[in-house]
């Protein structure tokens, strides 16, 4: 059996992670960081929590005798990321992120681009006075210094941070256009603040802010490890067919 530690946080790692346990001869250890209370499915051996920074990471894939990891988290859970990186080269097992493209602006879309989120809150435009914040629930913190707007925040889950002048909605992707376009118009939303996430399952909101001419503060990517990446789910159960391919034959 060979073990492959799959890093969970998105859409695509549950999918990976059931596709990935339809293969003989492999055993998928897909890890959470424990985040939500209701976290979404996932098939075979799931483990939860931090594993103690790199340093602890690298004696988990000692220990769990791992093989291979497949880094599937968020493009913005760069920490993660990062340790991953760090532990693999250490313990040198191969290892690929599983990164959907970023966003790319189109015509039409009017977006303020920023590197961060607390650059996105010095962006907001004084004329803003209805903001629809699309970035989770644990960045919350540096919108509280803005008193004037409305804000509806867009969480999985609630947050401890409390922002007085908004409306919570606790919903989980994919969101539809029809259903962007409605809460846009309901909400009579001026001004978005969304990370550039990339995928298709939170894009409707992009495509709906086109229509209606929306302004979207949109947060940029940070920086990246240097590992290799692969696009989809499918390219990353490719990356590893072939490894495999490699030990088997
Ligand atoms: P982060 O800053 O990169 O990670 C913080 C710490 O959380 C890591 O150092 C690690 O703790 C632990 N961790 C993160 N992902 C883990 C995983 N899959 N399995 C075990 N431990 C994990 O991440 P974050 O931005 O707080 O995000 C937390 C989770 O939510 C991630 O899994 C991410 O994919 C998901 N998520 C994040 C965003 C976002 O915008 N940041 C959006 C959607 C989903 P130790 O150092 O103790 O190992």
């Amino acid at each position: 059996m060979v073990r492959v530690l799959v890093l969970c946080g998105t859409g695509d790692a549950i999918e990976l992670v059931a596709k990935l346990s339809e293969i003989s001869d492999i055993e998928v250890i897909a890890s959470l960081a424990g985040r939500t209370r209701q976290p979404a499915s996932l098939t075979g051996t799931v483990r939860i929590g931090g594993f103690g920074g790199a340093d602890g990471l690298t004696t988990y894939l000692q220990t769990q005798k791992i093989d291979y990891l497949i880094d599937a988290t968020h493009p913005f859970a760069i920490q993660m990321s990062d340790h991953a990186a760090a532990a693999t080269k250490a313990v040198g097992i191969p290892s690929v992120m599983l990164v959907r493209p970023a966003w790319e602006k189109v015509s039409g879309d009017r977006w303020i681009e920023v590197e961060s989120v607390e650059a996105a809150v010095q962006a907001i435009p004084v004329t803003a006075k209805r903001i629809f914040l699309t970035i989770g629930r644990q960045q919350l913190a540096p919108f509280t210094t803005l008193k004037e707007p409305w804000f509806l925040i867009r969480s999985i889950e609630s947050s401890d941070v409390v922002i007085p002048n908004s409306k919570i909605l606790l919903d989980r992707g994919p969101f539809s256009l029809d259903r962007e376009r409605q809460l846009l118009r309901d909400d009579r939303i001026d001004l978005i603040v969304s990370k550039n996430s990339g995928g298709e399952a939170t894009y409707a909101k992009v495509v709906a802010a086109r229509e209606l001419d929306i302004p979207i503060v949109m947060v940029q990517r940070p920086v990246m490890p240097n590992v290799e990446q692969v696009e989809s789910v499918d390219r990353a159960i490719d990356w590893l067919q072939d490894r495999l391919k490699g030990k088997f034959n």
